[in-house]
């Protein structure tokens, strides 16, 4: 299984390199017949093999015994025969960064249960899929404990130790981002920093709920209710999570803070075979006898919500032990038993909430309950949420979104999927400045000119999706009146008449396909001009567009909606959810026109919704359908009041009263702003088996490091390992620094630089210089 794992992460990483390094690699110089060098191979990815001859751009190359095959040049690399059989610690010590040298080397190390590998700091932690409990006890702890990245072997441990250190030494907050794709390993990886960040910081003598073990016991319970199994991960966290942990300064924890965001609602009513709903939905219908009888809970089949996928069990899970042992942690985070039993009550409603079934009533508009059964639910919801039955039945039965309401009620955030890929997007920015820096940070020290060490930058990707419309500033001191006039005349084809402060009238020609519906401080104004208006707003008279405006300031509101340059996506999709005839083909419309220049937004062929982001990780298509309704994110007013009505302080506590809600609203720029202002200076990259995943984080490291000087060699390695292409250079008392020149010069390498300590050799160069070597 195991090797099967190692394979398909090679094969998702191999189709990158092609991808990557294709155009970068012409034909290498470098390969002459008797070469060792890597070539692709259907089966293994890339197998080793040695030269035998060379036929115009094609090599013939012997690969075992009985095996021999035949590459163009440029799709071979040169193969380290001196590299150490059991890998090295970190890549930069490779002697050629080309892919199938990284891949080799982390699958030589995965083998041998060396599941972690440094790239400068970078941390690249692979999944080993089993228990190695031997790696995380207290021993290692203490070992790592004072230690410097590099000291010991490759370690969450030492990443955390680094950071801790470095918040200590320079009095200053510290960051760990820890990336990677569903199922690679983060969320061990996360309990295992702050496992080791409470080793370091822990109240030895205090007893009873101390912050760490809060701290700690925060996980379980948030696993509980923002776990799940998906196809990838049979506990996938469905949510992000930002871990503040706060030391005072004796390096000792003093409090902690935990924000989650983006959780994925729509799974509480919506499954599909073989995944499951929420972790814990089931460890309820699991609980004690008792428990059960008072939640009115039983087999997880009867409920809508679980069974509509068939799996219901998790194999090594027992969900009644889970049961109590996330009760136990939900004692120690410090959740009352009132409040425990109130949130367990908010669960199963739920869960009776998804089994009333509405049908159309024959007299009026509204729903009406189905059956007897429905109403055993719709009380028994009532009872749990301590509401009433009736208020609860008729604002259910006026509103077919009951499934708004209920998601509602698994907290305030709005998930976006889009917005996890594009929360991703933003962490690779960090990810690239960072990486890029540290390799600046080494030139500079080493002396070394950097200027051309070009550094790759997705801000276009963060435009399209997150950039805010940008409105016209100052207009605030133009008198208004006839300069407002005559601008938008200009702008467009259209007859303006402004009558006063309040009311503006405009036609517009049908050429403008636009069409935007606002809401300014509570009132509301329409602004409509494509060739629908008529039902759009029903304010047309006779071609003439009413705009009917309370304050003056509004026409500059107006004016900025003219004249505004278009924001991104998120942009065009808020203001799509903001008007109540839109769709998800005229949102569509929207992007593609927008977009239709720019070189990350691709329209699909043979779609009419569909759009395609080139993601910084490969193209993502996006199917429009669901963004609308993911988008509209609202409680309806019925629903907010029968709730907040409720005589349990923690339901009602869920539904603030409209306003405060509408006060704390935030927009999706925020979630990837948040990141903003914390400044990430450890990174650990986790790596799965998945082939269809991007493994193109970890290769992106690699990939900056090859832009510029890939090759790091200390002068007297450097001569250990080159000096028999000068021998002459060994005799009498010899300088370094001055040997390693002379090699170079007598080889007529161009292009490398020598820093104060080190040789700094470009992409190919290393191979060069061993091809001589073996020419010997
Ligand atoms: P998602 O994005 O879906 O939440 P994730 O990156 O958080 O995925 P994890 O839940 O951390 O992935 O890991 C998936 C599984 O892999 C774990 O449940 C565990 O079985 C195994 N695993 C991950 N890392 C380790 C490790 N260091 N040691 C042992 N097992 C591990
Ligand atoms: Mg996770």
């Amino acid at each position: 299984y195991r090797d099967f794992t190692i394979r398909k992460t090679l094969i998702g990483i191999l189709k990158e390199v092609a991808e990557n390094l294709e155009d970068e690699k012409g034909v290498p110089e470098n390969i002459v017949v008797g070469s060792h060098v890597w070539v692709g191979d259907p089966e293994v990815i890339w197998i080793g093999g040695q030269v035998l001859s060379i036929n115009g751009e094609d090599a013939e190359i012997q690969i075992s015994d009985e095996r021999k095959v035949v590459s163009h040049l440029s799709k071979l690399y040169p193969k380290d025969i001196d590299a150490p059989a059991d890998g090295v610690d970190d890549m930069t010590k490779l002697a050629y960064l080309h892919e199938p040298a990284v891949l080799h080397n982390l699958e030589t190390r995965y083998a041998i249960n060396e599941i972690y590998t440094y790239t400068g700091n970078i941390l690249i932690a692979i999944n080993p899929f089993q228990s190695l409990s031997h790696l995380y006890d207290t021993n290692v702890m203490q070992r790592y404990k004072g230690s410097m990245i590099g000291d010991l072997s490759p370690h969450v441990f030492a990443i955390a130790e680094g950071a801790y250190r470095e918040m200590m030494n320079e009095v200053k907050s510290n960051s760990i981002l820890v990336s990677g794709e569903s199922g690679a390993g983060k969320t061990e990886t996360t309990k295992m920093l702050m496992q080791y960040l409470a080793y370091l910081g822990g109240h030895t003598a205090s007893e009873g709920r101390t912050v760490e073990k809060q701290v700690l016991e925060s996980n379980p319970v948030l696993e509980a209710f923002g776990n799940a199994k998906t196809v990838r991960n049979d506990n996938s966290s469905r949510f992000g999570k930002f871990v503040e942990i706060q030391f005072d300064k004796f390096g000792r924890i003093s409090g902690a803070a935990i924000r989650t965001y983006l959780l994925e609602k729509s799974r509480v009513c919506q499954i599909s075979d073989p995944e499951r709903n929420y972790h814990c939905f089931y460890l309820l219908c699991a609980s004690p006898p008792e428990e059960k009888e008072k939640y009115k809970l039983g087999d997880p089949k009867s409920f809508h919500y679980l069974n509509q996928s068939n799996c219901y069990e998790l194999v090594g899970v027992n969900a009644a032990q889970d049961y109590l042992s996330t009760k136990r942690a939900m004692d120690i985070v410090g959740i009352s038993q009132d409040e425990q039993d109130a949130i367990f009550r908010v669960v199963a409603a739920i869960l009776h909430l998804g089994n009333i079934n509405f049908s159309k009533s024959e007299e009026t508009d509204f729903a009406v309950l189905e059956e007897e059964e429905s109403k055993f639910h719709l009380q028994t919801t009532a009872e749990l949420l301590m509401c009433d039955a009736h208020a609860l039945e008729d604002a259910l039965c006026k509103h077919d979104d009951t499934y708004r309401a209920v998601i509602k009620l698994l907290g305030s955030f709005r998930l976006f999927k889009f917005c996890i890929n594009f929360t991703n997007e933003k962490l690779q920015q960090h990810f690239n400045q960072h990486v890029f820096k540290m390799e600046q940070e080494e030139y500079t020290k080493e002396g070394i000119d950097w200027s051309y060490l070009e550094f790759v930058d997705n801000q276009d990707v963060l435009d399209l999706i997150e950039k805010d419309a940008q409105a016209h500033q100052g207009l605030n001191s133009l008198p208004l009146g006839h300069k407002l006039l005559r601008s938008l005349r200009i702008k467009y084809p259209t007859n303006f008449v402004f009558t006063g402060s309040t009311i503006v009238s405009i036609t517009l020609t049908k050429a403008s396909q636009q069409s935007m519906f606002r809401e300014i401080e509570g009132n509301f104004w329409t602004l409509c001009f494509c060739s629908d208006a008529w039902q759009l707003a029903g304010l047309t008279i006779g071609g003439v567009y009413l705009l009917s405006c309370v304050r003056p300031n509004c026409i500059i509101d107006i004016y900025n909606s003219l004249f505004q340059k278009p924001g991104g996506i998120i942009a065009l999709l808020d203001e799509a959810c903001m008007f109540p005839k839109s769709t998800h083909e005229t949102f569509s419309q929207k992007l593609y026109q927008t977009f239709k220049d720019h070189k990350r937004f691709i329209k699909p062929k043979l779609t009419r919704s569909d759009f395609t982001v080139s993601h910084y990780a490969g193209d993502v298509q996006y199917q429009s359908e669901h963004f609308l309704d993911k988008n509209k994110d609202y409680v309806v007013p019925e629903h907010q009041e029968m709730l907040s009505s409720s005589k349990c302080s923690f339901v009602s506590g869920l539904f603030p009263p409209l306003s405060e809600e509408s006060a704390k609203s935030s927009k999706f720029s925020s979630i990837g702003s948040r990141f903003k202002v914390y400044k990430i200076w450890f990174f650990i990259l986790s790596v799965s088996d998945r082939p269809y995943l991007n493994p193109k984080g970890v290769l992106e490291a690699v990939r900056i490091k090859c832009a510029g000087f890939p090759t790091h060699w200390t002068f007297h390695d450097f001569i250990t390992r080159l000096w028999i292409l000068a021998p002459e250079i060994l005799r009498g008392n010899f300088d370094e620094k001055d040997s390693c020149k002379k090699i170079l010069e007598k080889i007529g390498l161009t292009g490398y630089q020598i820093g104060e300590t080190k040789i700094f050799l470009r992409a190919g160069q290393m191979s060069e210089l061993d091809a001589r070597r073996s020419l010997l």
